[in-house]
């Protein structure tokens, strides 16, 4: 289902919160999140530029300065040539229709007199952030260099937000701090659906690691109506049932873990469902021999890769009956064809749902780009980790120290 985010609430002032006269000639700096995948030189995806352009547009719309921030790779707090920003700098002129003047550094004496110089409607972008390891210290000095440039900070990059950095959390103390029009769509649905869904609410949870999404597995009991937990972390669960998983993936210093989650899921009212069935390979291949197998038939020298046609059938079926489905993690190896029917699968039933439909974490959004299915996804998070810390109910500190919305008297 497709909604427009006006629909759902937030707790953060957005820029849209702004009186006119405070964007007005005055020079906004706005964390954005400009760390896309680049070879020699070449951007291969723009999405995070795009996905920054309703908050530039619409500061560039009331008259401000736009002083544009973001991190690129990882220099390690050194200046090396293949993490300036040049290239992004291009990239966004082109998108954004007007010329984007790109400074030789994010600090300093030079980049003060070119910010106070710029006119209004002008954008320019600083130099990549992380050529100073103050920034990832969340230095005071440092976040008060950047604080000095402007006169309102805005966050739009929520891919970052689960950092406490210099340009993310420290330069907020300094600045009246706003989310920008990325982070309050991330707010809106995130938060709509962990604290407010439309149910039934539906959480397909998947991916190689237990160890990353213990956290979110038990910050989701109780909360959601179905979770469904599948990928290669099922079968950490299924080895502390004492099933045999053959070579399947498997967290063994995850299985107490997994037997106390599986202990809590008892006495939750969350219905909680693993695969039935599983395509198993005898090598970690796309030409590797295969078979489908019930969950308890996993040979011994045979891996689990993909989940099976009756797994597929029931997830299906959850998602047919669900108002609010929320998806992190693919439910195979999508990324080699043959085991990539399961993540496919649910992307394309996703789509075909008028549930809300949430999907967060760098693999599934993927699957769901991949198979051309964006538009038909309510909301397709853009950032991995950030996205998963919200769902682990943690307060990201980017998003903290933002302006709160001022309460509606009753
Ligand atoms: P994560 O970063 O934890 O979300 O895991 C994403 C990765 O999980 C992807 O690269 C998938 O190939 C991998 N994955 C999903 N299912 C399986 C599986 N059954 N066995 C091995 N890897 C898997």
């Amino acid at each position: 289902m497709v909604i427009s985010e006006k629909t759902v609430a937030m707790g953060k002032q957005s820029v849209k919160d702004i009186a006119a006269t405070d964007l007005n000639a005055k020079r906004v700096l706005v964390r954005v999140d400009f760390n896309v995948p680049m070879e020699a030189g070449v951007i291969t995806d723009d999405v995070r530029i795009r996905a920054a352009l309703p908050t530039i547009r619409y500061l560039i719309e009331k008259n401000s300065i736009v002083i544009l921030c973001s991190h690129f790779g990882r220099p390690k707090g050194q200046v090396k040539d293949e993490f300036r920003l040049q290239p992004i700098a291009k990239r966004l002129q082109e998108l954004l229709g007007q010329p984007v003047s790109m400074l030789e550094d994010c600090i300093g004496q030079d980049v003060e007199t070119a910010v106070h110089a710029a006119k209004p409607k002008s954008v320019l972008l600083l130099e990549n952030l992380r050529f100073y390891k103050e920034e990832e210290d969340n230095n005071e000095v440092f976040a008060r260099k950047l604080a000095a440039l402007a006169d309102v900070y805005v966050n739009d990059a929520f891919g970052t937000a689960h950092r406490a950095h210099a340009s993310t959390e420290g330069v907020a103390h300094f600045l009246p701090a706003y989310a920008g029009l990325l982070i309050e769509k991330e707010l809106a649905f995130l938060g709509q659906a962990i604290h407010q869904p439309q149910r039934p609410f539906v959480c397909i949870i998947g991916g190689a690691k237990v160890s990353t999404k213990m956290s979110v597995l038990k910050n989701l009991l109780g909360k959601v109506d179905t979770l469904i937990i599948g990928g290669g972390m099922a079968y950490t669960f299924f080895k502390a049932q004492g099933l045999q998983i053959g070579k399947s993936l498997c967290e063994d210093n995850f299985i107490e873990a997994a037997n106390l989650f599986l202990n809590l899921a008892k006495s939750s009212k969350t219905k909680v469902m693993f695969p039935v069935d599983c395509v198993v390979a005898d090598a970690f291949d796309q030409d590797a021999h295969t078979r489908l197998v019930t969950i308890d038939q996993i040979p011994s020298d045979w891996q689990a890769l993909d989940c099976g046609p009756e797994t597929i059938a029931l997830i299906k079926a959850e998602i047919a009956g669900a108002r609010t489905v929320l998806w992190n993690g693919p439910l195979g190896v999508f990324e080699m064809d043959r085991f990539a029917t399961g993540t496919n699968e649910v992307a394309k039933a996703l789509a075909h749902s008028q549930a809300v439909t949430i999907v967060g974490g760098g693999d599934s959004a993927a699957a769901i780009e991949k198979a051309g299915l964006v538009d038909k996804i309510t909301h397709v998070s853009t950032g991995g980790g950030a996205s998963l810390e919200f769902l682990e109910g943690q307060e990201l500190p980017g998003i903290a120290v933002l302006k709160d919305k001022t309460p509606t008297p009753v």
